[in-house]
């Protein structure tokens, strides 16, 4: 179906924080023009409106999304016998029915992370070899993100702290017998960093209370290998991550400025995070390594098949040429669920409707990955993305900007039975940021913030 990757790139246009009236607008100007992709384009809004009629159980809204979603199907020869019906069924109805009454709204709207660190380091100290980190205030569990690293070619392992705090002095080194290297410095504007460093193991126990976080550090010898150990490390098996750069082969996604192709783009960020995500030891798989074409179906059933513990898919944004220099910024998507009835067989239908792929999953996968567990996971693990690629790009570069976390019908992530993502990098329309997106370091920081975000997840959950 040829059609199938205008979809999805016009999908990832349309959202860009427009009102439903603006929507509605661009709809209706597309949907007068005779080319068949300002159609689509029509087709793509009303469908998205059609969806958010749904979610703020709005009839008027509905009835325009489907007054538009059946005149640019026709022409587009897309079966709309459906929506028609539905149209049929809310024309029928008099309107001296009483309004339905909104008594909860399904969706929280996704907060907007700012990096802002309240939190100052007051002081260091020893009691008992544990090490003692005082703060001017209460931790917050989210605060902290442990991880560790190992480099074989050195034998060393690091066990490194991230505390989204700030410390007044200068980097300090601190030191404990049997151990190699203790540093502690601001790594970030809003990040502490403390690495403990050694060429044997170290066994790390940490504790939040209250202002205080307490490290225990035991360093182990292979001789005394407890059972206790064992069971640790069969218990904490390895997390699976499935890296899924958008587009690929013939599809070469949005093209921006200087006709930069998001698929380039988006697999030179999926690499480095892969190589990044490996070295922090995480099992990673990626859709694709390499140019070449994939099913979105085959994406998530990559995940699905190898038990993925996250998925990560990784698009770049665009928009038409006249507002390219208005859109700009990073953004996380998930998909869009609903506790209704009405609305699951809505998206059931907006899967299934024009794309024949989609017809492979079953009303039972889809309604699977449709659960509010599910959907409050990839919630959480966008909000952690988001947070990660912000603060790793604001750390470094100016004038990044925040585009929010957002719920969306991407079909990509439909069907995927694990949490699951799908970034916004960054506008490849906008001048200034498709320079930094062809840019190896900046793609560089980028995936070292996803990779926090990843880190912090899982810290948390
Ligand atoms: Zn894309």
């Amino acid at each position: 179906m040829m059609h199938f990757f205008v979809v999805l790139v016009f999908i990832t246009t349309t959202l860009f924080g427009l009102s439903n009236n603006e929507i509605l607008n661009r709809a209706n100007i597309y949907i007068k023009t005779d080319t068949k992709s300002n159609q689509f384009r029509a087709y793509n809004d009303f469908k998205n409106l059609y969806l958010r009629s749904i979610i703020h159980d709005d009839e008027r809204l509905k009835k325009s999304a489907l007054k538009g979603i059946i005149h640019s199907g026709k022409k587009l020869h897309i079966d709309v016998i459906q929506y028609e019906k539905e149209y049929a069924s809310l024309t029928k109805r008099s309107s001296y029915q009483k309004p339905k009454l909104i008594t909860k709204k399904v969706f929280k709207k996704a907060k907007q992370i700012k990096i802002t660190s309240s939190h100052k380091l007051k002081n260091i100290s020893w009691y008992n070899d544990k090490l003692i980190l005082k703060f001017d205030k209460k931790l917050r569990k989210n605060q902290i993100n442990y991880f560790t690293l190992y480099n074989q070619k050195k034998k060393s392992y690091k066990y490194v702290f991230d505390i989204h705090a700030s410390m007044l002095s200068k980097s300090q080194m601190l030191r404990r017998e049997g151990i190699k290297r203790i540093k502690i410095a601001q790594y970030r504007l809003n990040t502490l960093r403390l690495v403990i460093e050694n060429n044997k193991k170290v066994k790390i126990r940490f504790n939040r209370n209250m202002n205080k976080l307490t490290i225990e550090m035991t360093i182990q010898s292979k001789k005394k290998r407890s059972k206790r150990i064992y069971t640790h490390i069969t218990k904490d098996k390895k997390k699976i991550i499935v890296i899924d750069a958008g587009h690929g082969g013939k599809d070469p996604g949005a093209i921006g400025y200087k006709r930069y192709r998001e698929k380039v783009v988006v697999l030179k960020i999926a690499q480095y995070l892969k190589k990044i995500l490996k070295y922090r030891g995480y099992k990673v798989y990626m859709t694709r390594d390499s140019d070449k074409f994939i099913k979105l179906s085959n994406r998530t059933a990559l995940a699905n098949k190898k038990s993925a513990n996250l998925f990560i898919s990784i698009h770049a944004n665009a928009v038409p040429k006249r507002n390219a220099k208005k859109a700009y910024g990073v953004e996380c998507y998930f998909l869009s669920p609903s506790r209704s009835g009405r609305a699951e067989k809505v998206a059931e239908q907006e899967n299934t409707a024009d794309i024949s792929e989609m017809n492979k999953y079953s009303k039972h996968s889809l309604f699977k990955f449709l659960n509010h567990a599910k959907t409050i996971a990839s919630h959480k693990l966008a909000i952690d993305l988001q947070r990660g690629m912000l603060g790793s790009l604001n750390a470094h570069y100016k004038g990044v900007n925040d585009g929010g976390v957002r719920e969306g019908p991407f079909w990509v992530l439909v069907g995927a039975q694990m949490p699951a993502v799908l970034v916004e990098v960054g506008f490849i329309t906008n001048p200034k940021e498709a320079k930094m997106l062809v840019n190896n370091s900046y793609r560089k920081r980028m995936a070292m913030g996803l990779a926090d975000g990843v880190e912090r997840y899982f810290e948390n959950n």
